[in-house]
């Protein structure tokens, strides 16, 4: 799948000189909710509209979505804005249904892609298609599974693929209805970039205030589009009514997003960004030096715990030197969670090298 540059391609005939924007509401809900929200999407720099028909729900008894019976409205809108439709699918009749009426994108949502077996269904229902296949994260922070599910639709010889970046699922949430664990996603892309890769901060925030801040993050990031939940009365909404925007705050939103230069230009400033970068090359020559320095001393000690028979976790030396770290850390401008990450690491590592010693 990384060799084959074309996989992304889509994306510039969809979206032409934009990123993409697939905007809609979560739920289909009414023939006239879904023509009046796609009716105030007037702004050409949204070229799809999103409505979930088949709504996965985490508890029964809440609205689970009209099936068939809401894709001819998406098909009006089509006809009327001229704006690509999408739609979630989960299994192979939906496939087939959503084949049916001509649906331009079709997504495999998180609680669809942690399922092999319902990714490889779906991927088989379709083979061959010339359709657009997006591919939401699963609900778990598993890259593989993710990669997987991507593969099962690329040996079925689709060729138009994308992923969405939707968060995962946590047992308290913090911040944000689902973590968006960046580093996951930044590992896709960096493996496979030639797969275009969307961000959907709705899911992620769950809550519509922090949509723009995590959309132009993902812009700095180089994503190559965005899914935002648009309804023309979130308040009343079915589904995810806290993190649903109105069309006018959608174009608000894609207004105000910041759209970086690649690269540097001006020569002068070139030059400066060099100098400051071959120092920051050079330090980090001399942290790796002294973390290994670090872990040779860790060593020594822990060939002492095996000889003494001692316990490698030694809790109050541990929270000395945190505590320690801190401190200095603090002092110097360096945030307390930065050195928490750092410390936890090194000393993560240490452990393991010891109790390596020790099991000898
Ligand atoms: C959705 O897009 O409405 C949806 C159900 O998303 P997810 O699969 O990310 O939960
Ligand atoms: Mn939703």
């Amino acid at each position: 799948m990384n060799t084959e540059k074309h996989l992304g391609n889509w994306i510039k005939e969809v979206a032409g000189e934009y990123p993409l924007m697939i905007a809609g509401p979560c739920s289909a809900e009414t023939e006239e909710q879904v023509l009046a929200t796609a009716r105030e999407m007037k702004d050409k720099r949204i070229q799809v509209y999103r409505a979930g028909v088949w709504k996965p729900r985490t508890r029964p008894g809440n609205f689970e979505g009209h099936g068939k019976k809401a894709l001819p409205w998406l098909k009006k809108v089509k006809e009327e804005t001229g704006m690509k439709i999408a739609i979630e699918i989960a299994n192979a009749e939906h496939a087939a249904l959503a084949m049916e009426y001509d649906v331009d994108i079709l997504w495999i949502g998180a609680r669809t892609s942690v399922n092999p077996f319902a990714v490889q269904e779906i991927a088989e229902a379709i083979k061959g298609t010339d359709k657009i296949i997006l591919i939401k994260n699963p609900i778990n922070p598993d890259l593989a599974l993710w990669i997987g599910a991507v593969e099962r639709f690329y040996k079925m010889g689709i060729k138009k693929l994308g992923v969405i970046h939707r968060g995962f699922s946590s047992f308290r949430p913090g911040n944000y209805r689902n973590d968006p664990q960046w580093q996951l996603a930044l590992d896709f892309k960096t493996k496979y970039p030639n797969i275009p890769m969307i961000i959907d901060p709705s899911h992620i925030c769950g809550r519509r205030d922090c949509i723009q801040d995590m959309a132009q993050k993902a812009l700095d990031l180089k994503y190559e589009g965005f899914m935002i939940e648009t309804h023309i009365n979130p308040d009343e909404a079915w589904s995810d009514a806290k993190q649903q925007v109105t069309p006018a705050r959608l174009t608000e939103i894609i207004t105000a997003l910041c759209l970086r230069k690649q690269q540097f230009q001006d020569p002068v400033v070139v030059d400066q960004i060099n100098f400051y970068r071959s120092q920051i090359d050079e330090l980090d020559n001399e942290l790796l030096e002294l973390l290994s320095e670090r872990m040779n001393l860790a060593q020594k000690i822990g060939e002492l715990k095996k000889e003494k028979n001692v316990a490698v976790l030694q809790r109050n030396r541990w929270a000395e030197i945190m505590e320690k770290a801190k401190q200095k850390g603090v002092s110097l401008g360096l945030s307390e969670k930065f050195i928490n990450r750092i410390f936890n690491s090194i000393h993560q590592e240490s452990i393991d090298n010891q109790e390596k010693i020790l099991n000898r």
